[in-house]
């Protein structure tokens, strides 16, 4: 018998098949123009404000169009074929990135939290049935995870988290209670890290589980942000039953896990790049100083050349973190340097615009590009909380990239 082996598809051909399938089923943006002072949209949010049928029609969108791009064999490129995956590198990603963005698909925000980190961690952790119930249908875009890790009483210090999981033969049951759960109303699933040994150490006793929100026992109640959005939410386990198929790597182990959960979450929130481009771009903030007079201002053209500084050298900097995975290994705590650096940057775009705008960020007198910002500025709060806060970012550089001793505990 004789087998015959195809040759590698090469990063061209893959671009050439990627751009058929685009221009069957997307539309190709207009070639991006310089947004013209004080045409177009002027929103600048994070964390917006919508009903629920408005967030209800994008995730709806998402689905679909995840739907076509993974039948089309571009929805899961780096990921075992097994699971409807390419198994191509992670340079084929890129190109289909890249070429997706010049076309106008819809935005992919409800697959964040579960294709960026949970679904990794299913990968990594998961058992032969979590795979395959979870793995093809997440890509697939069937399907939604969220993320139930924090606690009213335990974020930074994850760890120190409450909510129980006792077993019962092949089951176990989870009592508790998670908070700022983000996406958790539209999630099919969620990765949930409970306490299954409250007598073993606080970073000993913990297991993961694949959760479906759909089950008997778990409640979402929605929280308000100061942007008036309510993208985040508390959750409630009474207890919930959740097979031991269902678990995530092995019990007492959940701090594994969770780690390779975060990392993969800095990773996504911060490897992006420095992130402040579009709307929060060095030129759109440039054109802003001049329509309000004040591009003289020696004050403000430093603070904007600091941004225009810090955002390049971010950009440099996450490079190289990234360069890691890209060489297939797991995001260490390199990742906390990109997460860092893009809440600094966008810190620093808020001190910007709230020094050059002052009345005009707070008070709405209809002009465009002015009031709009102050979505912005109470957004940027969220970003430098989620995923790790600042401090704690500093905390995991200080002490497990540069190796510098631990910090001191606090004093009693
Ligand atoms: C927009 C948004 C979305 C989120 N989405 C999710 C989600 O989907 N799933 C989820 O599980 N969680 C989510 N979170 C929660 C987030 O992970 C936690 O808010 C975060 O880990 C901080 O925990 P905390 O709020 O309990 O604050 P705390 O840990 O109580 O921190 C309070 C303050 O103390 C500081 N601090 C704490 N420990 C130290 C230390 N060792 N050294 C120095 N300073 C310290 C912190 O920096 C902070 O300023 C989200 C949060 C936000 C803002």
């Amino acid at each position: 018998m004789t087998t015959t082996q195809s040759a590698p598809i090469t990063e061209e051909a893959f671009a050439e098949e990627v751009r058929v399938f685009l221009d069957a089923n997307a539309t190709r943006r207009q070639v991006e123009q310089k947004q013209e002072w004080g045409k177009g949209s002027d929103n600048v949010s994070l964390f917006a404000e919508k009903t629920r049928d408005e967030e209800q029609a994008e995730v709806e969108q998402a689905k679909a169009w995840r739907n076509k791009v993974f039948d089309a064999g571009f929805g899961w490129i780096t990921g075992p074929s097994q699971y409807g995956g390419r198994e191509l590198s992670a340079s084929f990603q890129r190109v289909y990135s890249a070429i997706e963005s010049e076309y106008a698909a819809p935005p992919q925000g409800p697959f964040g939290i579960g294709l960026g980190m949970v679904a990794p961690t299913i990968l990594a952790h998961g058992t032969d049935t979590a795979k395959d119930l979870y793995l093809r249908a997440m890509y697939r875009g069937e399907i939604v995870g969220c993320q139930l890790f924090s606690e009213p009483g335990a974020g930074s210090d994850l760890a120190g988290l409450q909510t129980k999981a006792v077993r019962d033969g092949e089951e176990w049951i989870v009592t508790g209670q998670k908070v700022w759960t983000s996406g958790a109303q539209y999630s099919d699933i969620g990765e949930i890290i409970c306490r299954t040994d409250p007598d073993a150490p606080k970073h000993k006793g913990l297991t993961g589980f694949v959760v479906d929100m759909h089950a008997p026992g778990v409640e979402v109640r929605p929280l308000r942000q100061m942007t008036g959005g309510a993208s985040f939410n508390e959750v409630f386990f009474n207890e919930v039953r959740i097979g031991d198929d269902h678990r995530l790597g092995d019990v007492n182990e959940g701090w594994t896990v969770a780690l390779t959960t975060l990392m993969n979450e800095r990773a996504a929130i911060g490897g992006g790049g420095a992130g402040v481009g579009g709307s929060m771009s060095v030129e759109r903030l440039a054109d802003m100083l001049r329509h309000l007079g004040k591009d003289k201002d020696p004050v403000l053209r430093q603070k904007l050349a600091d941004v225009y500084i810090n955002t390049r050298i971010a950009s440099y900097t996450n490079q190289r973190a990234m360069a890691k995975i890209k060489a297939g290994q797991l995001p260490g705590p390199e990742m906390s340097i990109g997460k860092l650096t893009l809440t600094q940057n966008m810190l620093r775009v808020a001190d910007f615009v709230s020094l050059a705008l002052g009345p005009k960020l707070v008070a709405d007198d209809g002009e465009w590009g002015t009031f709009a910002w102050s979505q912005l500025v109470m957004g940027i709060p969220g970003m430098r909380v989620a995923g790790g806060t600042d401090e704690v970012m500093r905390n995991i550089i200080g002490e497990r990239v540069l190796g510098l001793p631990k910090e001191p505990p606090p004093a009693k």
